[in-house]
């Protein structure tokens, strides 16, 4: 009998027999299989988890056959499958929806065909040929798959899914103002990036198929496969980017003293995990670099991450440069399915050690054992993935090193509150650098009250313009941070007072002056500007606040007239290749002013920034989530350490209505030992993790669906009730901070406990209340990082 995860809806683990039609011995654990599924005779593609002899198997009932097996060797060793057990254990999924949410789309696939020599001359086979067949028309195949004269064709999957869209332009648009459905389709593609063409004819319907034809033939965008070879970052430049670190450094004396102390370490006889706690540009890279180095040498293979593309990107150029000839895989949620498909599978055969670089989905790939993973920039969030497969990066990190008895290092210059108060209880291992690598020194930061400013004159403050104005006199550069992207954030209606909104979400729309736009941050959804107001059908909006497309406006009114200003953020950096064209043309100095969202604030160095601006220092501060301290501090020390990385002293100037605050006292000398132990004070008084387990249940239901509010209050009972039970503190149903999101509506609890298993006990009975089929749905997120 063999135990199968489904790898697509419904995702469950199935009961098959071993067929007549094939060997036993053809069956291995970890293998994909293709099975038959429900009276339709429809197929699905598995995961063989187990295979236990037939007595387990009830009296009287009649297993499917399993139809085939998709290759000869399993894809996944035994280790990788206790992983995705303890994940779907963990977070309470089923072990088909983590594989279904790891596996890129070409090993997901239940159609493929087979190359069958049947005597000297081959024909193709499809899978659900053989469905059809008969047992002996099988068994013909079996005899022939047992002498090796069958082979599995690589997967004709969806060559659409293949198909990726891109933009090739940016707005305003060069269409005709009636071709509605091009636009829609630019907006839509400016809006969310690369999209294949099956999710956009999913997203926005069948009818835009011909429209993506033309917009193709009129070079406006690109559909296609990514082309061979070229840095997936920066596409269709040559691959030259970040190559500032080179081989041959000497270590300084605590970068050598941190290297030796993980040395130890990683050569452990268990697995261990440790901070690597560095201020910006004390050269934490070089550290990771050196100690990839010993567990290579030692045979052992390395896994880099970074929590965003354009930073892998710069690790895997270190990567390069430090060892020249060492095979490196790169992989992010950037690139096709079919480039991430074959790195998986190379990696799936691969015994000798090698370095993996990538984002967080790259913690999946299967690998020779780990001596090494290292998290740079631990702290951040993009480290946890919170919607569709829910998973915090260290903790799959942490399962994969223990089963190599390897080394996890997390790496920061502001470590998540929750890692340091592991340091302090001596679960982890710390070694810290105080010292800026090279010329650098730590910038001068200072506060600017702008809680008097009028809105007439804009968001910096007077003497803040002074200061930018006299860094670019002097031939320095600007950075300056403004965590909002667009162009006004809310959109008054003159005649009336209304705000625009989104139908589906109900947030305020923003305005984005480039693209003649109003737009929803959360769905996507737009709408041309100008617009009618919904209320009183007037025409005439009053742009409130300010957003990075303002702000870039502003500053060229206020700067030498040939001062050149540089925007990073989502809407400039859309088309592939852009953020890194941005990034590098501001670190060869062609622009003096850099303005952008947090993007700006990660890793970048640029030698020549004397001045870094944080324009609102307190947006953040006033979200609804207890970290929302510890985001803004990080933030803040991130992009302070922006400035003054080269020989040139550095300054920080941040904007703040509320120079009260705690957090200021820490960010102004990038103070985080004194900022975490206020911090942890806090959250000891209010019950806050680490001093508890936190997790937050979801539900959401259709707008129009009435009988939604019942069933949320009767959950609410049943949490309630359970509660009590097991100890767990119960707080809400509260309306979500966004209360109405895509079209649906949105409660959450609350739950705090000192166990996940009595949290996971709640969830469990929560869900199983609600009906299959039901229109509510419910989600459980462990430890959210996201609690909008
Ligand atoms: P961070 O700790 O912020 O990640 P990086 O690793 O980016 O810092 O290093 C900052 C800069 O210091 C880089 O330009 C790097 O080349 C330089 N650097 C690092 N280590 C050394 C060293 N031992 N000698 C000279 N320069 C170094
Ligand atoms: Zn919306």
């Amino acid at each position: 009998m063999l135990a199968i995860s489904l790898l697509s809806p419904p995702y469950a683990t199935l009961s098959y027999a071993a067929p007549a039609w094939l060997d036993d011995s053809v069956w291995k654990c970890g293998q994909r299989v293709v099975v038959p599924l429900g009276k339709g005779g429809m197929l699905r593609a598995g995961i063989v988890v187990s295979i236990d002899d037939d007595s387990s198997v009830k009296k009287g009932v009649v297993l499917k056959a399993c139809l085939w097996p998709a290759e000869r060797e399993p894809l996944l060793r035994p280790e990788y499958l206790v992983m995705v057990k303890q994940l779907a254990l963990r977070h309470m999924a089923t072990e088909g929806e983590v594989l279904g949410g790891l596996l890129p789309a070409g090993l997901r696939t239940s159609k493929l065909r087979l190359r069958v020599l049947d005597g000297g001359r081959p024909r193709t086979v499809a899978m659900r040929d053989i469905a059809k067949m008969t047992d002996a028309e099988r068994s013909v195949i079996g005899a022939l798959w047992a002498s090796n004269d069958v082979e599995v064709l690589d997967s004709t999957f969806d060559a659409e899914e293949q198909e990726l869209c891109s933009l090739l332009v940016d707005p305003p648009w060069s269409v005709r103002p009636s071709a509605k459905r091009q636009i829609e389709v630019l907006e839509y593609l400016h809006e969310k990036g690369m999209l294949s063409r099956t999710r956009m004819l999913k997203d926005l319907g069948s009818g835009i198929s011909s429209a993506l034809n033309t917009l193709a033939e009129r070079g406006l965008i690109r559909i296609g496969s990514r082309e061979e070879g070229a840095c997936e970052v920066c596409q269709d430049e040559s691959s030259e980017c970040f190559s500032d670190i080179d081989e041959g450094f000497t270590l300084l004396p605590e970068q050598q003293a941190a290297h030796d102390e993980f040395i130890q370490l990683m050569h452990a006889a268990s697995p261990k995990s440790a901070l690597l706690y560095g201020i910006t540009g004390s050269g934490k890279t070089v550290v990771y670099l050196e100690l990839a180095a010993e567990a290579l040498a030692k045979g052992r293979s390395v896994m880099l991450l970074a929590p965003e593309v354009a930073l892998a990107c710069r690790l895997e150029n270190a990567v390069r440069n430090r060892f020249p000839s060492q095979e490196c895989f790169f992989y992010n949620g950037y690139q096709s399915p079919a480039e991430r498909e074959k790195t998986f599978r190379t990696l799936a055969d691969r015994t000798a050690p090698c370095i993996i670089v990538g984002t967080r989905s790259a913690l999946f790939l299967p690998s020779p054992e780990l001596g090494l993973i290292v998290l740079d920039e631990e702290h951040d969030t993009s480290f946890k993935q919170d919607e569709g497969l829910v998973y915090q990066a260290k903790e799959v990190a942490y399962y994969r090193v223990q089963q190599s008895n390897g080394l996890l290092l997390l790496g920061s210059a502001t470590p998540d509150v929750k890692t340091f108060h592991a340091v302090k209880q001596q679960a982890v291992s710390m070694s810290v650098m105080k010292e800026r690598a090279g010329e650098g020194r730590l910038p001068e930061v200072s506060l600017l009250n702008i809680k008097n400013l009028k809105r007439a004159d804009g968001i910096l403050a007077p003497e803040c313009k002074k200061q930018i104005r006299e860094t670019v006199e002097r031939g320095e550069q600007v950075v300056i941070l403004l965590n909002r992207r667009g162009y006004s954030p809310l959109m008054y209606c003159l005649d009336c007072g209304h705000v625009a909104r989104c139908p589906h979400c109900e947030v305020g729309l923003t305005y984005h002056k480039e693209r003649e736009r109003l737009l929803c941050h959360y769905c996507g959804y737009s709408v041309p500007y100008p617009v009618v107001c919904s209320k009183c059908k007037g025409l005439h909006y009053l742009p409130m606040g300010e957003g990075t497309e303002k702000l870039e406006e502003h500053l060229a009114e206020i700067l030498p007239p040939d001062t050149k200003i540089l925007r990073l953020d989502r809407d400039s950096t859309r088309r592939p290749g852009k953020m890194q064209r941005i990034l590098d043309a501001f670190a060869n100095q062609e622009a003096q002013v850099l303005v952008g969202t947090q993007m700006l604030s990660k890793g970048h160095h640029f030698p020549n920034v004397t001045l870094a601006v944080v324009a609102d220092g307190d947006l953040g501060l006033n979200l609804p989530d207890y970290r929302a301290a510890e985001r803004t501090f990080q933030l803040l020390v991130q992009a302070s350490g922006r400035s003054g990385r080269g020989e040139k002293a550095g300054r920080v100037l941040i904007q703040t209505r509320d120079p009260e605050h705690y957090c200021w006292q820490f960010v102004g000398s990038a103070d985080y030992d004194g900022f975490y132990a206020e911090e942890i004070e806090r959250r000891r008084k209010r019950k806050y993790p680490p001093f508890v387990k936190l997790a937050l249940i979801r539900a959401s239901y259709p707008l129009d669906w009435n009988k939604g509010m019942e069933w949320v209050g009767s959950l609410t009972e049943v949490a309630r009730a359970l509660g009590k039970e097991h100890d767990v503190r119960v707080l809400g149903h509260t309306p979500s901070p966004l209360p109405i999101l895509r079209g649906r509506k949105r409660f959450q609890w609350t739950l705090k406990s000192d166990s996940w298993i009595s949290i996971r006990t709640l969830y469990y009975a929560m869900r199983n209340a609600v009906p299959r089929g039901s229109k509510l749905r419910l989600s459980l997120d462990i430890d959210p990082v996201n609690m909008l």
